[in-house]
């Protein structure tokens, strides 16, 4: 039974070292493929050895990888079949763990080959940067710790999932309430942020315990890998050749100095249009005149046709990109009985084809992510013709550029979808969305920040420095009353917990977003180009090259934020 929704999809290049009938799924048929490269890796001196070694490598990791795509892809199209949820999770618990320790061993020898320093340095720089940052990083003692972090995430969110309230006569999960903070009655409004916030602060301690444990278990792996706390490990671990601290001090000071004033008067003029004295935590999601839901589109027919024609008129080859993507059934997009919530690109990495899964029903937010995951899908198409399977990927932090950029670019052709006042509505709420976050991610930035460079801090001291973030970019909410909600709010924040210091990458992502937008006011094609020109580095480049391709600035400081806030604030004054 095929539970894909494409068929058979060629190879992009004709395989040579990896056998056509071998099943990837199963270990004991993959195995002495690593054992083979071992020994080209081994005995093979010349440089020309050595690249073919790295290519059969790459036709090897792209194999493995597109099966446990096509796996992952199954499942979440079909949660509803055993036969999907078991193939993938025999590819989880039965593959992927054989093959890390066979990559590392890999990745030594390459690192000790005599030919390597031979390679074209320029070539090779990104590649041996993260081999080298892998092989210093790694220590043995380090991985029991790793496992007992994992399962400390587990808890979290076993925790953060099974908390439920009483909601007018019916058991209601907390993002099942998430809706309630739209609706155009204050009061209820109010009701249900309050329930949702009582629930998670009766929880508070064990939220705070789990982090206790957390923090410990970090600092013990920063130590172990030789350093002097958990931040200066996890910048290395995360890969930040190209930023550091420093950085990221600048960018949450441009956002408190230039995204700041403009948030507040964003929040004052929807206090104004709510006509309240002050406004409390559960006024912020409402449409602010009581409009119903934008309804962009009856079928997914509709939107896929309607985003095809904002591809055509923003560039022939994104078109011809969105096309392929249809013919070829790498879309499936909507809402059905049976399919995983959300919304995702996924790469088929020896096809070097994308596929988007997504769930539409009908709304704005459903058009928003057509296009942003449409922009993932560009930059995999982009980098088709890069022959290194690791150079087809780029760095998370350029990777939302793509996938950003395309949500502004596309959102000047919302027309297509709506009548004008619509079409400035969704924009509007898009824009003020986009200032909404900046201050967020600061935040959450700056207090893991203060977190790890804090050892032995007590929780007093962890909420009061959390506060203070919260007074300087919390804009004009009053939250008297509630002020224990407000002391606690990021246990809300997943990637505190799960994935640290993961979070200001969409902020420096965003950045580079606006500047995209920014040059395509000046000069479209141009634009674009550089657009198409930097994703077709894929990760063959460090960050700020894949920036400056682009078109844009690699900086976080207020002189890369001024202007950027001043377009944004022109724009929303275009769409009263
Ligand atoms: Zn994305």
């Amino acid at each position: 039974m095929n539970l894909l929704p494409f068929g058979v999809l060629p190879a992009h290049t004709p395989r040579r070292f990896v056998p056509a009938t071998i099943n990837l799924g199963n270990w004991v048929e993959i195995a002495p493929l690593f054992d083979a490269l071992e020994q080209k890796l081994t005995s093979g001196q010349s440089v020309a050895e050595l690249e073919s070694a790295l290519l059969d490598w790459s036709e090897l990791s792209a194999a493995i990888d597109e099966e446990g795509s096509k796996r992952y892809i199954a499942m979440t199209c079909h949660t509803d079949s055993p036969e999907a949820e078991k193939a993938y999770l025999h590819f989880v618990e039965h593959v992927e763990p054989e093959i890390k320790p066979r990559q590392f061993k890999l990745e030594q020898l390459y690192m000790a080959h005599p030919a390597r320093p031979q390679l074209p340095k320029q070539r090779y720089e990104v590649f041996d940067r993260d081999m080298r940052q892998h092989l210093e990083l790694f220590r043995p003692e380090n991985v029991p710790l790793e496992t007992e972090e994992a399962k400390l995430g587990q808890q979290y969110q076993k925790l953060s999932g099974s908390l439920t309230v009483q909601f007018r006569g019916e058991e209601k999960t907390l993002v099942q309430m998430g809706r309630y903070l739209e609706e155009p009655d204050r009061a209820l409004r109010q009701e249900a942020w309050e329930l949702v916030s009582k629930r998670r602060l009766a929880e508070r301690d064990k939220f705070d315990e789990i982090f206790d444990e957390q923090i410990k278990l970090r600092e013990q792996i920063a130590k172990n890998a030789g350093f002097k706390n958990y931040r200066d490990y996890a910048f290395k671990a995360r890969g930040r050749f190209d930023y550091g601290p420093d950085d990221c001090f600048a960018f949450h000071n441009a956002i408190e100095k230039e995204i700041m004033p403009l948030l507040r008067q964003l929040q004052a003029r929807r206090r104004e249009q709510l006509k309240l004295d002050k406004l409390r935590p559960w006024d912020l999601s409402v449409d602010p005149l009581n409009r119903p839901a934008l309804k962009p589109f009856e079928t997914t027919d509709v939107m896929v046709a309607r985003t095809q024609t904002i591809f055509e008129k923003l560039d022939p080859m994104l078109a011809g990109g969105f096309q392929t993507m249809q013919t070829q059934r790498l879309l499936d997009l909507e809402n059905r009985k049976g399919k995983a919530p959300g919304g995702y690109q996924s790469t088929l990495a020896e096809s070097r084809l994308p596929f988007i899964f997504m769930n539409a029903v009908g709304l704005q937010r459903d058009v928003e992510t057509m296009l942003h995951e449409a922009g993932h899908a560009f930059h995999a198409l982009a980098t088709r013709e890069e022959p290194l399977y690791g150079y087809r990927n780029a760095p998370i932090e350029f990777c939302e550029v793509a996938s950003m950029s395309m949500e502004l670019l596309g959102n000047e052709f919302l027309e297509e979808f709506y009548s004008s006042n619509d079409a400035n509505r969704a924009r509007r709420t898009h824009l003020e969305g986009i200032v909404g976050i900046f201050p967020w991610i600061a935040t959450v930035d700056a207090f893991q920040h203060w977190i790890y460079t804090h050892p032995g801090h007590t929780r007093a001291e962890r909420q009061q420095a959390w506060l203070d973030l919260m007074n300087r970019f919390g804009g004009e909410v009053d939250w008297s009353g509630y002020e224990d909600a407000r002391a606690n709010l990021w246990h809300r924040q997943l990637h505190i917990f799960l994935h640290p210091f993961y979070y200001v990458e969409y902020g420096i992502a965003q950045l580079g977003a606006l500047q995209v937008w920014f040059n395509s006011k000046r000069d479209k094609p141009q634009a674009l180009q550089a657009y198409h020109r930097a994703l077709a580095l894929g990760g063959s480049r460090p960050l700020p090259d894949l920036f400056s391709s682009a078109g844009c600035r690699f900086a976080f400081d207020e002189q890369t934020v001024k202007p950027l806030a001043g377009l944004i604030s022109s724009e929303l004054d275009k769409l009263k």
